[in-house]
């Protein structure tokens, strides 16, 4: 049978409408790394079809290329993330030498991890280390959360939420930054990221008691696991339609890959996380492995591009740090 064919027009020529083509970094601010598919859990939405039986992660040798790379490169923070970054044996080690070079850590954290074997100094690692932590939490109530990550996940979650604030994340005057990462449950778009923050913020401290600074949402990707959902639903086309409908010109020009460097668990190199997901490598020119590292050519490279970058230029735009839309 022949493939069914797109009729969502071509990212490209989205981008042709508006000027922004080719779409071109302008810099290598942040370095994210993934370490590897190993999760202990198994959502739903996860565009890295992460789980506790994956067993990709994050060699020494690869591990030893980043560590040079962060002594001999500049770059404004270390974005760890993964599966759960957590879990790789060498995350604390890779923490503590990132932040003796003086690189701000951000930790994308899925909050239940801190509850998994031999997790239970992380809090205090973290303290430590100044870590700044991003943790996923689907929505504020139960029900949600507990669709998309499973039974008992959300109750899990507002416990960690807890032992963070014990230990001074997302408290004031503590300096200790605690941010929830919001995607919605389904074939459809985040609420706008202000109100939904305050949503959180009211709804956690009054039935809860736990605190966070700020809340960013992420426009589900039409990759992976959640491509897998859209397929059976027999959504997929939909969805593509309603979020090429809402292409934003002012989305498209802030979208993190023109800051930013992917690096997947075996060393290669990605415009972004979901790229590295799609297989899609850097391209036109620019080296796509750690070994061949080259800022000159990384920072002015031409991005690698296809249907799911509507996902983050819907509306007003979404990003490992929330809306890209000013
Ligand atoms: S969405 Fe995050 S917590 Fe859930 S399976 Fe994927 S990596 Fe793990
Ligand atoms: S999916 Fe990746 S490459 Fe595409 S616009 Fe988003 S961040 Fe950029």
């Amino acid at each position: 049978m022949a493939p069914a064919q797109n009729p969502v027009l071509p990212f490209d020529d989205a981008l042709k409408s508006c000027g922004l083509f080719p779409l071109t970094a302008e810099g290598v601010s942040i370095l994210q790394v993934n370490l590897g598919r190993r999760c202990n859990q198994s959502c739903e939405h996860c565009h890295v079809d992460a789980g506790p039986g994956r067993r990709e992660m994050m060699s020494d040798g690869v591990m030893e290329k980043v560590l040079s790379l962060l002594a001999r490169e500049n770059f404004s923070a270390l974005d760890l993330t993964g599966g759960a970054p957590e879990l790789h044996p060498r995350f604390r080690e890779l923490v503590s030498r990132a932040v003796s070079m003086g690189r701000s850590v951000f930790d994308r954290c899925n909050l239940t991890v801190l509850f998994e074997p031999g997790m239970e100094d992380l809090p205090a690692f973290f303290v430590r280390h100044r870590v700044a932590v991003y943790a996923s939490l689907p929505y504020y109530r139960r029900e949600e959360t507990d669709a998309v990550r499973g039974r008992g996940t959300f109750d899990k979650s507002v416990r960690a939420l807890e032992l963070l604030n014990a230990h001074g994340y997302g408290m004031e005057g503590t300096g200790l930054e605690l941010h929830l990462v919001h995607n919605p449950a389904g074939a459809f778009f985040p609420a706008p990221q202000a109100a939904l923050e305050a949503q959180f913020k009211v709804e956690l401290e009054k039935k809860h008691r736990v605190f966070f600074n700020r809340l960013f949402t992420i426009t589900n990707m039409p990759i992976a696991r959640f491509d897998s959902f859209l397929q059976k639903s027999g959504n997929r086309e939909a969805y593509l339609t309603r979020l090429a409908g809402a292409f934003n010109p002012a989305a498209a020009k802030g979208v993190m890959c023109r800051n930013m460097i992917s690096v997947s668990w075996d060393g290669h190199l990605y415009d972004c996380d979901f790229n590295q997901m799609a297989g899609l490598k850097v391209n036109h020119g620019a080296p796509d492995r750690l070994d061949d590292w080259s800022r000159k050519l990384l920072e002015r490279r031409e991005i690698m591009t296809a249907i799911h970058c509507y996902g983050c230029t819907a509306g007003s735009g979404s990003s490992c740090g929330g809306e890209t839309a000013p």
